[in-house]
This record gives C-alpha cells, sequence and structure tokens, in this order.
C-alpha cells in the first residue's frame, strides 16, 4: 500500500515556530493550546496571505523547527518497512526547499516528495492510507474509503467521531495501526 505522510504538525512541530513570527510582529504571545480550531487565522484577524506569509518565514527558520515527537526517523523507516511512503505536503512553493532540508536534518527517508497546491484535499492522490493533522484532509479521505489516521492536535479536537478515522496521540500510534491494516475495497 501506499502512505500519504503529512510535514507539517505531523512530524515538523511548526506552529511553534509560527508563533514565535507571530508573537515578533504581532506583539501576542500565545501558546499552541491556544490554537485550537482549524482555521484560527480567522480569529486573529489576519488574511489568508498573511497567514501564509507567517508560514513561510517559520520554515525560513527551519533549524529552529522542532520535531513533534522523539524518533520521528525510526518510526518512518518503520513505516516504510510495511509500506511506500511518500512526503504529501500542500506547503506553499517557496518552503518546499527549506522543508526538504528539514527532513534531511531529522534523518526522515522517504520514497517522493510530493506537493498539492495549497488548500487542495490530499484526498484527490491515489493512496491507500493518509496520516494528517487536518479534519479537511481526513474526512476526504475517509469518505473516498481509505484508512485515514487522525494525527491529534488542538486544532482538529472539535471533529466529530468518525466510524472510520483513527486518531492517533503519535506516530508510533499510527504504525501500531498501520501494522493492522489490509488493503481497503475500492
Ligand atoms: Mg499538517
Amino acid at each position: 500500500m501506499k502512505i500519504a505522510l503529512d510535514v507539517d504538525s505531523v512530524l515538523a512541530d511548526v506552529i511553534v515556530t509560527w508563533l514565535d513570527v507571530y508573537r515578533e510582529s504581532s506583539g501576542r504571545s500565545l501558546k499552541k493550546a491556544d490554537v485550537n480550531t482549524w482555521n484560527f487565522w480567522k480569529t486573529l484577524g489576519l488574511t489568508r496571505k498573511q497567514f501564509e506569509d507567517i508560514f513561510t518565514e517559520a520554515w525560513v527558520r527551519w533549524e529552529r523547527i522542532p520535531p513533534t515527537e522523539n524518533n520521528l526517523a525510526g518510526t518512518v523507516k518503520r513505516l516504510r518497512r510495511l509500506h511506500t511512503v511518500d512526503i504529501v505536503t500542500g506547503r506553499t512553493l517557496n518552503t518546499v526547499p527549506d522543508v526538504k532540508k528539514w527532513l534531511s536534518w531529522q534523518n526522515i527517508d522517504y520514497e517522493q516528495f510530493v506537493r498539492v497546491p495549497t488548500y487542495t484535499l490530499k484526498s484527490s492522490l491515489e493512496y491507500d492510507i493518509f496520516i494528517d493533522d487536518s479534519p479537511l484532509n481526513i474526512v476526504g479521505a475517509a469518505d473516498k474509503n481509505r484508512h485515514s489516521i487522525l494525527y491529534d492536535q488542538p486544532w482538529n479536537q472539535d471533529m466529530e467521531p468518525h466510524p472510520v478515522i483513527y486518531r492517533v496521540k503519535s506516530l508510533v500510534e499510527a504504525a501500531d495501526i498501520v501494522e493492522k491494516l489490509t488493503p481497503q475495497k475500492p
């Protein structure tokens, strides 16, 4: 099977750096737990462009972006022993070189690096398993009968429980689930 593995907030805890950049430009200090809705930028009064510009600046500082958990390299290796793992991201084109540097810095190996246009649903791609923190991507994948694993984050707490969506607290937990999966009927 083929796995679509997300970067932002599944591997890279980029929101931490995003909040640093936001604090510098706005003077407002927020914690990760304050980011409790998917469209939190709207509640901050930001435009979508301002929101993306802060992300771009956060990725320019890729060496300051922490991983979401310990031993990501080992866990991704474990997933790759089971299935093909592609990095699938909705990152803007200008941040891609920095994302790749970060992955290499973290020793995270993958088959292909796939970028979908920002705000395009990843479920339009032919993957069997999606691991993502975006409720939109995960519900989209579940609706297409794909294995859908939601990486738990403060901004996806309000998602309704869904019979075919797994919610995981770590990539290790995702790998435990993937180990038991069999291909879905199309
Ligand atoms: Mg993400």
